[in-house]
C-alpha cells in the first residue's frame, strides 16, 4: 500500500455520468490483484458546488496497462462531481492498493463473474487475470438501459472476449431483458455443463442478496466485492463495517471464540471481497 500521487492521463465522459478515469503510478499498478481498490483525493470544489470533501472516495481498480491503472465511476455526489472537472494532466492523492483479492479459481473450475453498473470494474480486473492464465470464465453484466452502457467499456475494449460476454439491461434495451443473474441462470438452462463453477460478484446490495442466495441453492461457491460507505480505507473510521454471518447466526461453538467486535467486519482491511455466504447482505436501506 502506497500513500503517493497518480497523474491523470484520461478522464473520458461515458454518459449517464459515469467516466472512465486514467491514472498513472508505477507503485500502484505493480501491486493490483483483482478485487482491490484505491481512495482518491477528488480535487477542487466545482463552482456552485458543495467544497470538495476532505476524505478520499473509494474506487476498483478496473485494469493496469503500464503504469496505468483505470478507475470507472458514477457521479453521484460532492466528491464525484469534482472528480468529473479532473483534466489531464492534474496530480491526484492516491492511498492504494488496498484490500484482498478474489480467490483465484481452482484448476478445472469455471469462473462465472457477475457485475452490475459501476460495480462491474473488479469484474474487467478478474477477467483480465483470469485471460491471463488462460482460465475459463464468462461473464454477465448487468446495468439499467441502454444510456448506461458506458459501464461495459472495459469488457467491450476487448472485442476478442465477446463470445464469454452477456450483456443485460432492466429495461430489455440491450441484450438480456432482466438482471444479470436472471441472465446467468437462463444461460446455464441453455447451455448446461457439468464443469465446476465458482462465482465472483460486484454490484447493488440487492444484486448481491439474489447472488449469495442462488449460489447457494446451487451448492457453487461464490464471492461479492462490497461497496460500503468507506471513510479511511485503513481500518480507523469504521464506517464501512457489514455484519458478521457467523457471528449473529453461527452456533454456540462458532461464537465462543469470538469477541463481541468479531460482529462487525470492516470493508476496508477484512475485504472488501467477502465468501457470499460469510455476511449479511443487508444495506439497511442505505445503499443502492
Ligand atoms: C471498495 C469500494 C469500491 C468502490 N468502487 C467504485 C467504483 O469502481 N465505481 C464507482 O462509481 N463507485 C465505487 N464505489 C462507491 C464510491 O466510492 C461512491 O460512489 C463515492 O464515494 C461517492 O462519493 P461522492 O462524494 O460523490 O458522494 P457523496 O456526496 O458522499 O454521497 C452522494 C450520495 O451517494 C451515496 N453514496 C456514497 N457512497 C456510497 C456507496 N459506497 N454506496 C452507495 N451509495 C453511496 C450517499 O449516500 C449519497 O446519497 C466503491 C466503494 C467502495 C467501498
Amino acid at each position: 500500500m502506497h500513500e503517493t500521487v497518480a497523474t491523470v492521463v484520461e478522464n473520458r465522459d461515458l454518459g449517464s455520468g459515469v467516466h472512465l478515469l486514467r491514472l498513472r503510478n508505477r507503485e500502484v499498478c505493480a501491486e493490483q490483484r483483482a478485487g482491490r481498490f484505491v481512495m482518491l483525493g477528488v480535487g477542487e470544489t466545482v463552482e456552485g458546488n458543495p467544497p470538495a470533501p476532505m476524505l478520499r472516495r473509494p474506487f476498483s481498480i478496473q485494469r493496469v496497462e503500464g503504469d496505468v491503472f483505470d478507475v470507472l465511476y458514477r457521479v453521484v455526489g460532492v466528491g464525484t462531481t469534482c472528480m468529473a472537472a479532473m483534466k489531464r494532466g492534474r496530480v491526484v492523492e492516491v492511498l492504494g492498493p488496498l484490500g484482498n483479492a478474489f480467490t483465484p479459481p481452482a484448476p478445472g473450475e469455471q469462473a462465472i463473474l457477475l457485475g452490475g453498473g459501476v460495480g462491474i470494474p473488479p469484474m474487467v480486473a478478474m477477467a483480465d487475470a483470469l485471460s491471463a492464465n488462460n482460465a475459463d470464465w464468462k461473464a454477465f453484466l448487468g446495468v439499467s438501459s441502454t444510456a448506461d452502457a458506458g459501464c461495459f467499456v472495459g469488457f467491450d475494449d476487448r472485442p476478442s472476449w465477446d463470445s464469454r460476454v452477456h450483456r443485460a439491461t432492466m429495461d430489455g434495451s440491450l441484450g438480456f431483458h432482466g438482471h444479470v443473474v436472471q441472465a446467468w441462470l437462463a444461460d446455464r438452462e441453455a447451455n448446461p455443463s457439468v464443469t465446476k463453477k465458482r462465482v465472483y460478484a460486484c454490484g447493488p446490495m440487492v444484486m448481491l442478496r439474489a447472488v449469495a442466495k442462488v449460489a447457494a441453492s446451487l451448492n457453487i461457491p461464490a464471492e461479492v466485492s462490497v461497496e460500503t460507505m468507506m471513510g479511511c480505507g485503513i481500518g480507523i473510521c469504521m464506517g464501512c463495517v457489514i455484519e458478521n454471518k457467523r457471528f449473529t447466526e453461527g452456533s454456540v461453538e462458532d461464537r465462543s471464540t469470538m469477541s463481541p467486535y468479531d460482529r462487525w467486519l470492516m470493508a476496508c482491511t477484512k475485504g472488501p471481497v467477502f465468501d457470499a455466504q460469510g455476511i449479511v447482505l443487508d444495506d439497511g436501506g442505505l445503499l443502492h
